[in-house]
């Protein structure tokens, strides 16, 4: 089923997600609803804070993009493609390496992108939705996708993380975009949280 994405002005997307304790029948279709929800969007990455759950749960594919990425699983060299889509229960970053500024876009903020500082590998804890273990190190734009959806988990948005000086063009067309998701919100428009 195709999810209401939630836009940027919903307090969801503020909160941190809570731990998925036991992946449950509910999780699973929620995953799998992300999955077509982000296909739809033609989205490479999605946290469940965007589709009103405010929980440790993401789906992530860069397959079909033309910025490469690597994967190491382990220590071992692994093909991206083998592994998409992902998605990822409670993941955490165990560590950052190099700095790389590139562009960002974020399907809570249609039409709004610019560029991001970010770590260039990343290395991250996870459970996968049988229940296994998944340590990995990505380089590359599966380095930076990871990134900001994990940032979602925590209630944090990629504008957090551009400099003054990327922000300020885009201030304005944030706000526009804060006032009018918080009208539809009072009117009732979307609840995506009730489902
Ligand atoms: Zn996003």
């Amino acid at each position: 089923m195709i999810l209401p994405i939630v836009r940027y002005g919903n307090p969801v997307l503020r909160q941190k997600g809570a731990e998925v304790r036991d992946i449950t029948d509910a999780i699973r279709q929620l995953a799998s609803d992300m999955l077509e929800t982000m296909r739809e969007a033609h989205g490479i990455g999605l946290a469940a804070q965007q589709v009103g759950h405010a929980i440790q749960l993401t789906v992530l594919d860069v397959r079909g993009s033309e910025h490469p990425s690597q994967l190491l699983i382990g220590a071992r060299e692994t093909p991206v493609e083998s592994v998409m889509p992902m998605i990822l229960v409670n993941p955490s970053i165990t560590r950052h390496e190099g700095h790389v500024t590139g562009g960002e876009g974020c399907l809570s903020f249609p039409g709004i992108s610019g560029e991001v500082p970010r770590a260039s590998t990343v290395h991250v804890r996870a459970t996968q939705l049988d229940g296994s273990p998944l340590n990995l190190t990505a380089t590359g734009l599966l380095a930076r996708c990871l990134q900001h959806e994990l940032d979602h988990l925590n209630g944090v948005l990629f504008t957090d993380r551009m400099t003054p000086e990327i922000l300020a063009p885009l201030e304005e067309e944030i706000r526009a975009l804060e006032k009018e998701t918080r009208v539809q919100l009072k009117k009732g428009g979307r609840k995506p949280r009730s489902r």
